[in-house]
Order: C-alpha cells, then structure tokens, then sequence
C-alpha cells in the first residue's frame, strides 16, 4: 500500500505520504503555502500536518467554520479575500486539510482564485479520504440544493493519512463508509463480502479498506473524469440520497442526518428498485438491507414526506430532457445506468424500507 499514479495527479497513502509532499513542494517554486482548514481540523489536524512539514516557504492558515451549511459562495468570497489579504500570487500553493466541505470548497477556490492556483488535499474525513478528495469535482452548493456551482480540476496531489480518522466522530466515521460499501455495490462483489464481514469497525481494519476503496474510486474516475458514462455509477445510491438530505436539510428535521447516512438508505431504496425493474436478486437485497440497517440508525420517513422527497428528484443532475434517470444493479459491480422509474414504484421502496426498520 503505497501510491496510485495517473498522469494527472497522484494519491499517497500514509508512510508514504509526507515524503511525497516535502518532495513536490521542494520542486514546486512556490512563492507562499495557504493551509485551509475549519474549525475542527485546525483543532485536530493541523498540528500533526505540520510537524511533518519540512519547508522555508512561508504559509498562512485560513480557517473556514465548519459544516455544510458553510460550503457556500460567500464562504469563497471569504477565502478568496483573505488569500489576496495575505498577497496570494498565482504561484501560491493551496492545501486543503479537512473534509468533504474543506477540499470540495478549497479546490473551486484555488481553481477560480486568479484563474487558477495549484492545490492538493490532505483528506482528513473517512469521506474525503475515499471519495471527496479524488476525481478532481469541486464546488459549493447553492442554497439546499448540493454542488450546483463548481469546476472540476484534479489539484496535483492527495495525501491519504489515515491516522486522522483516530479524532474523528463515529457517525462521520460511518457517513464515509456509506461511499465504501457503494463502491462494493457497484464494482466488486469480493470487496462488498469484505466490507458487509466487518461486524465490528476497527480503524485497522479500515487501513486496508480504505486504500481499496480509493483505488475504486479512483479507476473510475481516471476512466471517465467528465462523467460521460462510467462515472455516473458513482451516483448509486445518491438519486434518492440527495433528496433526502435536501429534504431533511430544507425542513430543519428532527432528524440531523449526515450525507452517508441519507447515501445508505438511498442505496436501501434503489437496490429495492433495482430487484423490481432489473431482477436484482431478493437474497442480495435482503443481505444489503440487513448490513446497512445493522450499521446506520433507521430514519423516520413518514408517509407525508414521500412525495416531498420524489419532488426534489427534479434536481437531480443526472436529470436529462425532464427525466430522472437511476442507477440501478443488474448485481452487485454490475450497475446500469438512465434506469427511469415511476413514482409509484419510489412510494413502494420507502414502505419497504420502513417494514425493514422495525
Ligand atoms: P465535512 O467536511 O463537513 O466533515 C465532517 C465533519 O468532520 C466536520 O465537522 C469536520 O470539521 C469534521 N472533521 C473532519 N476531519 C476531522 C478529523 N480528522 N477529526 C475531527 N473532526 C474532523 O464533511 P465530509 O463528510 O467529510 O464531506 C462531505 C462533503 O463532501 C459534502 O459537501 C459532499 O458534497 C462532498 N463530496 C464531494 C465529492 C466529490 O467528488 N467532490 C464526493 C463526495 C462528497
Ligand atoms: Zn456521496
């Protein structure tokens, strides 16, 4: 477990990592390091970050407030101010340690700031670890609606220290693993059985894991960056999870749920989809029902929010010509892709999720 190599950028797991970056900065001619961090990393992370720092360049902290709510345009106005503040010129180097919303945020920063500055993330969240930081998407959201205004640019480099995970809470811990057991669902049934065994989640298990799920992850977007065909089996699960964020985001619920936690129950409902439409099979349903209901807590989804949920679909980006489009299972790592569903059937995979909770 080392490094994953493309032409583009690179990704550098744990021993190996630290060395990679003294290197890349040595050879970059960089006229000034900005480290963006919210409130937590900076309180967690970013000490352990620097110690392994070896640099004379100068560096600056920008810190963001932490949480979604925060991955907004005005958080970037607030970015972009403080680097040109702090004299950022286009040979300034952006490091995005935190996660999904530091890295996602940072990059569409870096990406715009003077058109365009060099940036890696150092992934600090399980989530950003296997998926956030990798594939080069970056962007802020636009009111509820999620990731409506980005780019999507690779930064140079992604610096995978798993040791980070040791602060980090269980249930951000079990949101990043959502985004694992989907890249199981969609590409390898060997690397699902691994994951579903895990009764217990310890982190050294998770090491392993994780530099697998990366490589997924990773394959698929190296295959497919504009997400023109394979990419969008990355969208398993998310048709129905990103309307039930939106909706438990937009409705202030009692309910705080976390974007793996809604992807996990999105996965529930399109694998009952997906044995409704494409013959996926009942026993592999039943076993992905039972993992994920073992793992995440259930949620409470009444018969009054179903069609405010299907409502939100209109959203969805994969949204062609009016229509939504699923990725569904034929199997498990055999998805198919513009599966178009009727709403009744979406109404049905709720009541099958709420008998299965109880
Ligand atoms: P996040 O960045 O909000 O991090 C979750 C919480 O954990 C935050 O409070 C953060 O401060 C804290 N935290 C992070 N690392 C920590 C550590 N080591 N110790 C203690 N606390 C720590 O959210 P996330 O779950 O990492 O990422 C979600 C975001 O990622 C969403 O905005 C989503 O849209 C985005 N995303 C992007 C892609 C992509 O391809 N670009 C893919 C998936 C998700
Ligand atoms: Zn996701």
């Amino acid at each position: 477990m080392n490094s994953i190599q493309t032409k583009s950028y690179s990704v550098h797991f744990n021993s190996n990592c630290y060395t990679q970056l003294n290197a890349y900065i040595d050879n970059g001619a960089f006229s000034k390091i900005f480290i963006l961090v919210d409130s937590n990393t900076h309180e967690y992370c970013l000490s352990k970050f620097m110690s392994q720092l070896q640099t004379e360049i100068p560096f600056e902290i920008i810190e963001i407030e932490a949480g979604e709510h925060n991955k907004t345009i005005d958080t970037c106005v607030g970015v972009w101010n403080a680097l040109s503040e702090l004299d950022a010129d286009r040979k300034g180097l952006m490091i995005n340690l935190g996660g999904g919303v530091v890295t996602d945020l940072g990059g569409f920063v870096a990406c715009t700031f003077k058109r365009g500055i060099k940036y890696i993330n150092v992934p600090t969240s399980l989530l950003a670890m296997v998926d956030a930081s990798v594939g080069g998407k970056t962007g802020v959201d636009l009111g509820v609606l999620k990731n409506q205004i980005g780019v999507i640019n690779s930064g140079d480099m992604v610096l995978i220290d798993t040791s980070f995970l040791d602060t980090l809470p269980q249930n951000q811990l079990k949101s990043g693993l959502a985004e694992m057991l989907k890249h199981g669902l969609i590409y390898d049934r060997i690397y699902w059985n691994k994951l579903k065994d895990l009764s217990q989640l310890t982190l050294n298990d998770l090491d392993t894991l994780i530099y697998e799920s990366v490589e997924i992850k990773k394959d698929i977007v190296t295959k497919d960056p504009l997400e023109n065909g394979l990419r969008k089996h990355l969208n398993f699960g998310h048709t129905l999870g990103h309307a039930i964020e939106s909706y438990f985001l937009s409705h202030d619920k009692k309910e705080d749920l976390l974007h793996g936690e809604a992807v996990a129950i999105g996965m529930v409902l399109e694998c009952y989809l997906s044995s409704e439409l494409l013959g996926f099979s009942k026993e592999d349903l039943e076993e992905i029902t039972t993992t994920i209901n073992t793992i995440y807590k259930p949620v409470n989804i009444q018969d009054s929010d179903y069609n405010a949920i299907i409502e939100l679909l209109k959203y969805d980006k994969k949204n062609e010509h009016g229509n939504i489009n699923f990725v569904l299972l034929k199997n498990i790592g055999e998805p198919k892709v513009n599966c178009l569903v009727d709403n009744l059937l979406i109404i049905n995979a709720f009541e099958y999720y709420n008998i299965k909770i109880k």
